[in-house]
């Protein structure tokens, strides 16, 4: 008899995104005509760069032909995008990246959710509340957790991200393994400080842990004095492992590439204490279960890093952020207590009631479109997190129309 992995009958259907659309379906039966906009978005809106689609073009072009054709590529990916990676996202900064602990992919969601694949069973995890959901919930796949009891599993570790720590977690008071972090944050916008993360590659490399950090946002830090990669920090190379995407910093969401570094001297253990390296063990899960991200897709993202990609990913990013400087604006006025928006295009509100009455109003008196904090964590309840990722007109009527709407 074919049996099923009975973890998967853990998960916790995630309700957030089908009531969000149910809601909105049904205000709009209702509504006829009225004109709903969405600041819900988790997603890129603008057009690629010109110079991203004129790389594209070409390397399509290049595949039309026998003598520039390009069949199976290098698992890991070409090394023109990895050389182009290390020297511009990590060297330029200082962080010790070589083009050969970069590891191209398809997506930092499936890399942030494969990488625990290569770690034991048999380790405590802890994850931040509010979260992005692919740590927990690919967690649970894997059995390291038990059931969930109102909303949390047993046997993770949740760090409650809440005003009173700045919305940075504090360091595990109990005995953990693996940690996940992601700065600019997911759905909090908050920033960590390079003290900060200090104490965390310390706690773990006493600790003997290994931290997952998360930089998909990493592009929305607008002070290049503040820490961008977390090999900026001593000792990082040995305990941390570094995700980035290019879906929101060049509006990759549909086109497809991230990359993941691990420094060859970061090290787990087994049974015995012996380390091995991380970086031996994902190279060899990564080349056995994937075959490369697309020639012309890598052709594209290598060109975020040409002179002329640079500045149209840099402009893009800013008018994004330009939002979220009007989205702040308005909520300082209102008088509605935040985090984020700054170095991240997300803003999250402290809803002062309950997260999904706040997205109620929203939607039915202005109109707008939010995500309720709930559906990240069990710290989100009160919270609910307005996206930049939109035009300026759009942001700019949504927020009058919520100042209307709160007027009333
Ligand atoms: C959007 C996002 C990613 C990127 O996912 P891709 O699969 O690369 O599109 C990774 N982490 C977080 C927290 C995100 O919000």
């Amino acid at each position: 008899m074919i049996k099923i992995n009975e973890h998967y009958l853990k998960l916790q259907a995630s309700y957030l995104f089908s009531t969000i659309a149910k809601k909105i379906n049904d205000f709009c039966e209702k509504n006829p005509g009225r004109d709903i906009i969405r600041l819900g978005i988790g997603d890129a809106t603008r057009a690629l760069a010109p110079a991203c689609i004129a790389a594209f073009h070409q390397a399509v072009d290049e595949m039309a032909r026998d003598e520039t054709f390009r069949g199976y590529g290098p698992e890991q990916g070409y090394l023109f995008l990895r050389e182009k990676i290390a020297e511009n996202d990590f060297q330029s900064r200082g962080a010790a990246v070589d083009a050969d602990e970069i590891f191209i992919s398809d997506g930092a969601k499936c890399d942030t959710g494969n990488f625990q694949e290569i770690l034991s069973t048999d380790i405590t995890v802890a994850i931040p509340d509010p979260v992005y959901p692919v740590y927990v919930d690919t967690n649970v796949m894997a059995g390291r957790t038990g059931i969930a009891r109102d909303g949390r599993f047993e046997n993770i570790v949740y760090m409650a991200c809440t005003e009173k720590n700045g919305y940075i977690p504090g360091l595990p008071e109990e005995p953990v393994d693996l940690v996940y972090l992601c700065f600019p944050n997911n759905p909090t916008g908050a920033t960590i400080t390079r003290e900060a993360l200090v104490q965390w590659v310390d706690w773990a490399t006493e600790n003997k842990a290994l931290i997952l950090y998360d930089a998909a946002y990493e592009a929305f830090i607008r002070d290049d004095a503040m820490v961008k990669s977390i090999y900026e920090i001593p000792g990082a190379r040995k305990v941390a492992v570094e995700f980035r995407s290019f879906s929101k910093t060049a509006g990759f969401t549909g086109t497809r590439c991230a990359f993941t570094v691990v420094p060859k001297e970061c090290m787990a253990y087994d049974a015995t204490g012996t380390p091995h390296s991380l970086h031996s063990l994902w190279n060899r899960r990564h080349s056995t279960k994937f075959n490369g991200v697309s020639y012309p897709v890598q052709r594209a993202a290598e060109a975020v890093y040409s002179e002329q990609g640079k500045k149209e990913t840099r402009e893009i990013i800013a008018g994004y952020m330009k939002n979220a400087d009007r989205i702040r604006r308005e909520m300082d006025d209102l008088g509605y207590d935040y985090i984020g928006g700054q170095h991240s295009p997300y803003v999250w509100v402290d809803a002062k009631t309950d997260s999904w009455d706040l997205f109620d109003m929203l939607l039915t008196k202005a109109g707008v479109v939010c995500t309720p904090g709930a559906g990240f964590g069990s710290c989100g309840t009160r919270h609910i997190r307005l996206s930049a990722f939109n035009s300026f007109e759009n942001v700019e009527t949504a927020m009058t129309r919520i100042r209307e709407a709160l007027k009333e």
